[in-house]
């Protein structure tokens, strides 16, 4: 089987322990079925790119024992091949006036991630007036068996999610001119070769937005896991707004382990990195094997 696994950090921050999790997860997911572990920097959302971060990132990874293979992939570069996609979505794509605050006070009721649901007031063409802000992907009416995304996740089992009352019409370009990182995903694993993602449970409320635009691109969708997000005390996803730090590298088992330990897998005696390596690839097999029979 050729297997193309990758690791997809934005660049807003250190690696932490949240996206330690990720990383070692698609990392050995990678390596025990002979694959390849690229990278790509998701940096497609330049306002909130921190600088040197990616480079902190790519070195913490290396110190760990995680390198990559290949080139690593920086979205920045490749906006020609998100607006080439915009294209060829023709149609399905609308142009959108309208404001966060008009969304929100159209009391449409919250997405799944928080963001408010999409009021479709644009989706028949611009009010009189008003300028173009953002595009938008034009999703198909709940009940509409088009708008029900089903998938089997590695990890969690069965997932569906109706797009249209979950989420409504998604925006694939930003008032702000960036592009969204359902689109530049979609088009990044799609020309990586990607064929197994394996990422943060935070992202499974995207992943049918992203099967939803494989399908309308004509895009093979990849087989997808989703390991639980590590969550700080008060349940909420780390990152740099909910307090995370900088994994202490001054020994680099422990973080791996904690890591491991976080996923269900017993690393702990392992003495070195080699034993680590070993026992964690063990490990993850047998973790896989537990959730593919429910537990
Ligand atoms: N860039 C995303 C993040 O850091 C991950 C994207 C992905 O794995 O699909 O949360």
């Amino acid at each position: 089987m050729t297997y193309i696994g990758r690791f997809a950090p934005s660049p807003t921050g250190v690696l932490h322990a949240g996206s330690l999790v990720a990383a070692l997860a698609s990392f050995l997911d990678a390596r025990v079925h002979g694959g390849r572990w690229l990278l790509r920097i998701e940096d497609v959302d330049e306002a909130r790119t921190v600088p040197g971060s990616a480079q902190d990132i790519m070195q913490t990874l290396q110190l760990l024992g995680m390198q990559w293979d290949g080139e690593v992939v920086w979205q920045s570069q490749r906006k020609a091949l998100y607006q080439q996609a915009c294209e060829r979505l023709g149609d399905h794509v609308f142009a959108c006036a309208c404001s966060r605050r008009e969304i929100a006070d159209s009391h449409t009721g919250l997405a799944s991630d928080g963001a408010p649901i999409y009021p479709g007031t644009c989706r028949h063409g611009l009010p009189a007036g008003r300028a173009p802000r953002a595009l938008r992907l034009r999703v198909p009416p709940t009940g509409d068996p088009a708008a029900c995304i089903r998938f089997h996740d590695r990890w969690v089992g069965e997932v569906s999610q109706d797009l249209s009352t979950a989420v409504g019409d998604f925006v694939l370009r930003r008032a702000d001119g960036y592009w969204s990182y359902q689109l530049a995903v979609v088009v990044d694993d799609a020309a990586q070769g990607v064929t197994h993602v394996v990422r943060g449970a935070d992202l499974l409320d995207s992943t049918p937005r992203q099967i939803f635009l494989q399908q309308l691109l004509g895009l093979t969708t990849p087989s997808y896991l989703h390991v639980p997000a590590v969550t700080n005390a008060r349940g909420e996803k780390l990152s740099k707004q909910t307090g995370a730090v900088a994994i202490d590298l001054g020994d680099t088992l422990q973080p791996l382990q904690r890591a491991a330990a976080f996923l269900g897998m017993a690393t702990d005696e392992a003495a070195s990195a080699a034993q680590f390596w070993r026992l964690a690839a063990q490990e993850w097999e047998r973790r896989l094997r537990q959730r593919e029979q429910g537990q």
